[in-house]
């Protein structure tokens, strides 16, 4: 068996792993940083992957921002792709690895190790999720796969298992490819990182694009016959030519949690604002680990690449040596769904009322430019506060412009714990192109406050 000793191992190449490997080598260009990843591509945006099934991108090789090669020559990170770290033995310091290639093991003597394993697709425990022509979208792999089979197979039908952001973006991708999209959702209500009174407005969006959608309803099981693929909800059998499962993701946290590491929420490695997990000298980032929700103090698992990336930096810094810090999350995320844009952040008003908050709504329909300026599209706004002392809990809001920027405002305001009053008196610009004099935002926030 071949051996190794590194300052800094890392397990797993994409936004995570490579973004502490980067930082670490920047805090300390001494350091030997070894990367290995299990698939053969690394640092790649996994966020562009609808968009290049789509063709709106057509060259997937743009979703890469680093090769191994490019990692290794710019900046000093040693990377092996196609290499799956089987064990890692946080008392001895040391992690076995497997060359998938060739089957060599390497063990590896490590002073510090990062897990930046990410997460896998989930699937439902259901019969038929391993028939042909059912796929998951979680790797660029993945994308590749999917890629030939609908230039290859030419499919005419597809059902998407799962109406969240990832499986709206492909209702989208696959319309735009010409096929017949049917969205089956488990929930009340498509999208549900919203709540279901704004989730009504995509699925609206979904129907007006000619997408099919059936809420709440549980898929029982795939079949395959000569004439395709059946799913199976209920009474109802949609036939098609593929599914696209998209019903959320796992952590690949076993390397740790098989050796007794603090778990965080959904089985991630809990990890503290310096990335460090229960196991000294040993760190978690992205999508293996959980973060802290600034709103509610508490720990969540929210795998987002923005958190991945940011995660990933403190890690490779504190593991070179510095003390930089990452104080958490407000949970903000965007999607496109169609022409309509879908932002939120902090908390939705079903989280509020789950962490025992007493929750307070208001909801206002605006546009998003002047009335007399052309051009301009309704802004739905949705703000959450806590009743008595008008602390904003979370906003959501969805327009054909402007959506996913002004839910920025609202995740500043929650960042620094402000008020609906606060969100009131922000400073915010104005001309007729951009937004009416009173922004949505203000608007919704003037009758949170009560200002009429
Ligand atoms: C279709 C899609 C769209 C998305 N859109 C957005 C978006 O718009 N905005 C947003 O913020 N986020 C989005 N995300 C989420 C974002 O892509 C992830 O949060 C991000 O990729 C997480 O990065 P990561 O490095 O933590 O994990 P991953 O990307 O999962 O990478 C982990 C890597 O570790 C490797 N690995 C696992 N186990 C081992 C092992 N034992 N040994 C070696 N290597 C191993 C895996 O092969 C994988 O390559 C999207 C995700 C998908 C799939």
């Amino acid at each position: 068996m071949e051996h190794m000793k590194v300052d800094i191992m890392v397990a797993g190449g994409v936004a995570a792993g490579m973004s502490a490997a980067s930082q670490a080598k920047r805090v300390n260009p001494q350091l030997h940083v070894v990367v290995f990843e299990r698939g053969p591509y690394i640092s790649y945006g996994a966020c562009g992957m609808p968009y290049y099934l789509s063709g709106d991108i057509p060259d997937p090789m743009r979703l890469i921002a680093l090769t191994p090669e490019e990692a290794h020559q710019k900046r000093g990170i040693s990377v092996y792709t196609q290499h799956e770290v089987l064990d890692v033995d946080p008392d001895a310091h040391t992690a076995l690895v497997r060359d998938l290639l060739s089957n060599r093991e390497i063990l590896v003597e490590w002073e510090k190790f990062i897990l930046a394993t990410g997460a896998r697709a989930w699937t439902p425990p259901v019969k038929g999720m391993d028939l042909p022509g059912v796929f998951v979208l979680r790797t660029l792999s993945h994308a590749l796969e999917f890629q030939q089979f609908l230039n290859s197979q030419r499919p005419r039908r597809a059902v998407i298992l799962g109406g969240g952001p990832v499986g709206c973006e492909m209702a989208e991708a696959l319309k735009k490819r010409g096929l017949d999209v049917v969205v089956v959702e488990f929930l009340e209500e498509i999208m549900n990182t919203i709540d279901a009174d704004m989730g009504a407005l995509v699925h609206e969006e979904l129907r007006r694009n000619g997408v099919g959608v059936r809420t709440h309803r549980r898929v029982e099981r795939v079949e395959r016959t000569r004439d395709g693929l059946h799913v199976i909800i209920g009474e109802e059998v949609v036939n098609c030519d593929m599914i696209l499962v998209a019903t959320g993701v796992k952590p690949n946290t076993e390397l740790l949690t098989k050796k007794g590491v603090a778990e965080g929420p959904a089985g991630s490695v809990d990890v503290d604002e310096y990335m460090c997990t229960s196991f000294e000298h040993v760190f978690a980032c992205g999508d293996c680990a959980d973060a802290l929700d600034l709103v509610t103090g508490k720990k969540v698992y929210v795998p987002l690449g923005t958190t991945a990336n940011k995660q990933g930096r403190v890690a490779g810094a504190v593991a070179a040596g510095v003390e930089v810090s990452f104080p958490g999350i407000v949970q903000t995320a965007a999607v496109k769904v169609f022409d309509l844009e879908v932002a939120r952040t902090g908390l939705s008003e079903r989280q509020a009322r789950e962490a025992g908050f007493d929750v307070d709504t208001v909801q206002v329909r605006s546009r998003s430019r002047a009335g007399y300026y052309p051009g301009g599209t309704p802004v739905h706004v949705k703000l959450i506060y806590e009743k008595n002392t008008g602390k904003l809990l979370g906003g959501q809001v969805i327009s054909r412009e402007g959506a996913a920027k002004r839910v920025d405002v609202i995740a500043a305001v929650l960042y620094f714990g402000g008020t609906v009053k606060d969100l009131y008196n922000l400073d915010l610009s104005y001309a007729p192109p951009f937004a009416p004099v009173y922004d949505p935002l203000i608007l919704a926030a003037r009758r949170a406050y009560r200002w009429k």
